[in-house]
């Protein structure tokens, strides 16, 4: 495939910069090897730079009203809206997912600006009678510069989730988007800028995260970090936010159980479950890794995913038929293969998959077939750990207790699925998990309007919803 290269910068007070050094890295597209841009690399005089711009910003922006930052967000939705197929043909060519699941990120973004530019009771200021009956306004002000930090899978919509509450609540931001997928982040900001977003409000560092994100979160006039990526990572920012005590939020990551009841619709369930670990090639925080099977299915619903598995399509993401596009790298690709031999030697059962294909595109590409397990147990690191990859490992269980039993384990909490007929039985399977998002007879429920808290060591804070907004601002009580 041909592939222009693309000669991006950082984006700082609305113009394109190169880094102060001069340095760049080439991306590559990770279905072919090809490079497709040269990026500046940032060091801590850029983040300087991005934050003095964000920090001039501020005053101009934070005295807008609340419905004139919403025009803003409306405008920045039909931005995008209108840049679409750039945004999702550059989604692919940078992160390797096919172009319809591009596609379904650009409108999950642009679905988050909508809701944030449409909520009519933000409680952003109250007035009342406190229990010395004296008058009380509490007041909700914004932070000042927010760095918000994201991670290579989903750059577009790790972003726009953080940013929409962000500016909404009066402050504004520096991106520092993953090193090896930045482009549609700096495409968001030069398009928020046509869309007439005042200069400084987005700025966009590039770089590393050792040097370019851990300047941006040492530095002394950024007060908010929110941080999506590693749950690794995580640990380390907060433990880097620790001497000034920054208000930190951390979007991690996740090992998420899908329960599949004997009464589930089985039609249903099977290609919804098989689709959501398949997502952006497994390399998804939301992804159902475990899928644990009531004993009377086990046998059918096992079979039937290796159907499934087998009749995925793997090849160019820009092709409409694909339905498996690459890995992020080769390197990545390798990483998951090794997770596929430690399964095998911990005693679990490789149903299918798990190598590189065999055709012409698997030759220069981060390509590798769906893997799927049976025999899983709770102790094997397969089960514990975030593959991130298309890896499905399947668990039986006899009771829903000790399915919950099962769900539960493991150190992270981020989200769930239960599939069955029986709504009560769901109901109260949902009640006992200890996760943040569940979703019943459905692979998965993110919705912008609707909050969760980051559980366990997926994270810190809350997302979506009217929460996330309240999440960027300071309460400020006045009383008489
Ligand atoms: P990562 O933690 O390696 O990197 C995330 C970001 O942090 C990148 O921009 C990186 O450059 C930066 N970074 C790395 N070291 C840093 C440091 N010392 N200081 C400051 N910044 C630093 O994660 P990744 O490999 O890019 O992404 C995959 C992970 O992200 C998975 O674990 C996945 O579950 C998680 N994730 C979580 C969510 C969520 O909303 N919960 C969303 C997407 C991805």
């Amino acid at each position: 495939m041909e592939e222009t290269l693309i000669s991006d910068g950082l984006f700082i007070n609305g113009v394109t910069t190169p880094a102060q050094s001069g340095d760049t890295k080439i991306i590559t597209n990770p279905a072919n090897g090809t490079a497709i841009a040269s990026v500046a690399q940032a060091s801590a005089v850029d983040v300087d730079a991005a934050v003095s711009a964000a920090l001039d910003a501020f005053g101009a922006w934070t005295a807008l009203s609340f419905s004139e930052r919403q025009q803003h967000l409306k405008r920045l939705a039909k931005g995008i809206e209108a840049a679409e197929t750039d945004f999702a043909q550059l989604e692919t060519r940078n992160v390797g997912r096919p172009l319809r699941e591009s596609t379904d990120e650009v409108h999950l973004a642009i679905s988050y600006l909508e809701y944030f530019s449409s909520i009519k009771d933000a409680d952003l200021e109250r007035s009342y009678l406190n229990s010395a009956n004296g008058e009380t306004t509490l007041l909700r002000m914004p932070y000042g510069v927010c760095a918000i930090i994201t991670p290579w899978n989903y750059p577009l919509t790790s972003a726009v989730k953080e940013l929409a509450p962000a500016l909404l609540a009066g402050n504004t931001v520096v991106l520092k988007p993953s090193q090896w997928t930045p482009l549609s982040t700096i495409l968001l900001a030069k398009v928020a800028i046509e869309s007439g977003l005042p200069p400084g409000v987005i700025n966009v560092i590039t770089g590393t995260g050792i040097t370019a994100g851990a300047s941006l979160v040492r530095h002394q006039h950024v007060p908010r970090i929110a941080f999506v990526g590693s749950t690794t990572v995580g640990k380390d920012i907060m433990r880097m936010s620790a001497d000034e005590l920054k208000d930190i939020t951390l979007a991690l990551g996740g090992k998420s159980a899908s329960i599949l009841c004997h009464d589930a619709d089985l039609d249903k369930a099977l290609p919804a479950v098989a689709g959501n670990i398949l997502k952006n090639c497994g390399q998804d925080y939301f992804a159902r890794g475990r899928l644990l099977v009531q004993q009377s299915i086990y046998e059918e619903v096992a079979e039937r995913l290796v159907t499934i598995f087998r009749s995925q399509v793997i090849g160019d993401p820009m092709n409409t038929n694909t339905t498996l596009g690459p890995m992020i790298s080769r390197a990545h690709c390798k990483r998951i293969q090794k997770y596929v031999e430690l399964g095998g030697s911990e005693g679990a059962d490789l149903l299918y998959g798990g190598i590189q294909p065999e055709n012409e595109a698997a030759q220069n590409g981060a390509f590798m077939q769906p893997a799927l397990f049976g025999d899983v147990h709770p102790g094997m690191y397969i089960a514990k750990e975030e593959i991130f990859g298309p890896v499905l490992c399947l668990m039986e269980f006899d009771s829903i207790d000790q399915a919950v039993k099962i769900a539960n384990s493991g150190i992270y909490g981020l989200g769930a699925t239960i599939w069955s007929e029986d709504a009560n039985r769901a109901n109260q399977i949902a009640r006992t998990l200890h996760v943040g998002v569940i979703a019943i007879n459905s692979a998965t429920a993110r919705y912008p309007d609707v909050s969760f808290s980051r559980v366990k060591h997926s994270g810190t804070g809350k997302e979506s919803g009217i929460e996330a907004l309240h999440q960027y601002t300071l309460l400020k009580s006045i009383s008489h």
